[in-house]
């Protein structure tokens, strides 16, 4: 039966790919600190006058105010239309902290509205291969997890671009402007 073999393919990371909190970050620990770190992505923030404390603080600041959180643009059209496709919940897995959980949950509930998912904290962007094993596609803000994801696990990646990601070259890592370019892909997706 055809029709059974048909499913999603394509999940997501959270941060900086469904929801931006990036600015918020960088304009708390510039409040903190004094220092800008626009060119940094979360992973590389520490440092540089910039203490673990100053990192955390910030963090769970930004995470509390789920309600305030910027959903990216066509995110919720694309998540609608997966889901009407095949009905399968949404595969998100993400590098926050698990002690997090409370306020990931509230924040993805608000980009799913009635739409099922599942999310996965994965303990280190390393380990996100060991939950992508039956998707061929991953959305993903982070040069470096694209690049790990594309080389060594053969996922296509499709990386949002950001000022902090640029030039990541593999074959199989695919700069989008936004979660809108991957509209027209729904049928990849699904197939
Ligand atoms: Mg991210």
């Amino acid at each position: 039966m055809r029709d059974r073999e048909i499913r999603n393919k394509v999940a997501f990371d959270l941060d900086g790919v469904l929801i931006d909190i990036h600015q918020e970050l960088v304009n708390n620990i510039r409040d903190q600190t004094g220092c800008d770190l626009s060119n940094h992505t979360e992973y590389s923030m520490i440092g540089g006058g910039v203490t673990r404390a100053n990192f955390d603080m910030a963090l769970k600041r930004i995470y509390s105010n789920y309600k305030s959180t910027i959903i990216a643009e066509g995110a919720q059209e694309l998540i609608r239309k997966l889901w009407e496709k095949v009905k399968e919940p949404i595969m998100i897995v993400t590098a926050r902290r698990a002690q997090f959980a409370t306020e990931t949950h509230a924040v993805v509930c608000r980009v799913m509205g009635k739409v099922p998912y599942c999310l996965i904290f994965s303990n280190g962007f390393g380990n996100k291969a060991l939950y992508l094993r039956d998707y061929l596609y991953f959305v993903e803000d982070n040069g470096e997890t694209a690049r790990y994801l594309a080389e060594k696990c053969g996922k296509t990646i499709f990386l949002i671009s950001k000022q902090y990601n640029a030039g990541v070259l593999h074959s199989r890592v695919i700069s989008v402007d936004g979660l809108r370019d991957l509209l027209p892909l729904v049928r990849l997706f699904v197939s």
